[in-house]
């Protein structure tokens, strides 16, 4: 595999990590770890090394980045901070949530970032390697799914590897992610609380600690919010159709053959398949199904894919919505 370099995930080698983050102060393009998914970093306050994570990925231009910090204080200089935005960092990070807030007049983010927007999203991720990582390099990395752009995200550095291989001048290996999906993505700038992306930290976990619902952006909401990465539309895709079974439905799919199929979910599917996965929890349902895509696809025996509709609790929440625009065509 081009430029990866194994490190250990509970006790990074200084040495590599330093390695890194001088790609990343020379503008370069780091691949690495966090507890969601892996990211593709480049030094988030420079709008040339930022310009390369979008023709790397293919990524349009009006789809904004999230800045990654190694401590909430650091976000003081980019973002203005409710008092419910601090104690949200407080409670929640380092952890799977990003944060949408008011950009600090005369911060240094580059229109790249935020894609012109006057919000930013800020995020510190629950991983050693990425925390020591942005620490050494000393600014915030802006850092998308380090996949082609549509694709499901990279869990493991061989999927990273396999999308962008040609582009990231190095990608960190430190194994499998924990949560398998991405953060969730919250919009403080208003006075309700928007939910924005369902992700690896539940909405009911953020309801019960605001002590109020999370509302899902409608009409009457503003731009930045409609620009969401709920309302865009195919993503997550791997190469093959995915298509959708609720296992309430009493009748099985018609129109698929299970023969030349796989199927991903919890339950055992009343037909056999060519190929599949089944996993006990729905976190480890969240934690292996891009894998499940990226194999499938990959494995000649499946024309397509059939994934099992979750129940919309806890992490579930976040596998529909990956799994429905996954589907989508
Ligand atoms: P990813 O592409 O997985 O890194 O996800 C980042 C998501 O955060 C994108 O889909 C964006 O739409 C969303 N995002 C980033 N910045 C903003 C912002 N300023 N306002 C609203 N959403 C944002
Ligand atoms: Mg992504």
């Amino acid at each position: 595999m081009p430029n990866v370099v194994k490190i250990d995930k509970w006790n990074p080698d200084p040495a590599i990590i330093e390695r890194a983050a001088s790609v990343l102060k020379e503008g370069g393009l780091v691949a690495f770890p966090t507890e969601t998914v892996y990211g593709l970093g480049a030094d988030g306050l420079r709008a040339e090394a930022v310009r390369k994570i979008y023709a790397a990925k293919g990524r349009p231009q009006d789809n904004p980045l999230i800045l990654h910090f190694s401590a909430p204080q650091e976000t003081a200089r980019i973002a203005k901070s409710s008092r419910r935005a601090l104690d949200l960092m407080e409670e929640f990070w380092p952890g799977p949530l990003t944060l949408v807030l008011p950009l600090l007049d005369g911060s240094r983010v580059p229109k790249e970032v935020t894609a012109g927007l006057s919000t930013v999203a800020i995020r510190m991720p629950a991983h050693p390697v990425a925390l020591a990582l942005i620490e050494a390099t000393g600014r915030p990395l802006a850092a998308p799914s380090a996949n082609r752009s549509g694709r499901p995200s990279p869990t493991d550095a061989r999927a990273v590897a396999e999308d962008l291989g040609r582009f990231a001048d190095m990608i960190l290996d430190a194994g499998g992610v924990d949560i398998g999906l991405e953060s969730t993505v919250i919009d403080l700038t208003g006075e309700d609380v928007l939910l924005l992306r369902p992700g690896g930290l539940p909405a009911e976990t953020i309801a019960a600690f605001l002590g109020s619902p999370l509302r899902t952006p409608g009409a009457s909401d503003s731009p930045a919010s409609k620009r969401s990465p709920g309302v865009r539309y195919r993503h997550y895709a791997p190469d093959i159709d995915v298509l959708i079974w609720d296992k309430k439905d009493a009748l099985f799919m018609s129109g698929v053959d299970p023969a030349l199929s796989g199927f991903v979910g919890l339950t055992k599917p009343p037909v056999s398949f060519a190929r599949s996965i089944i996993f006990d929890s729905p976190e480890s349902y969240a934690r292996g199904l891009f894998a499940s895509f990226r194999e499938m696809e990959s494995d000649g025996a499946c024309r397509r894919i059939v994934a099992e509709w979750p129940e919309a609790e806890g992490i579930g929440l976040a596998l529909r919505d990956r799994i429905k625009r996954a589907a989508a065509r």
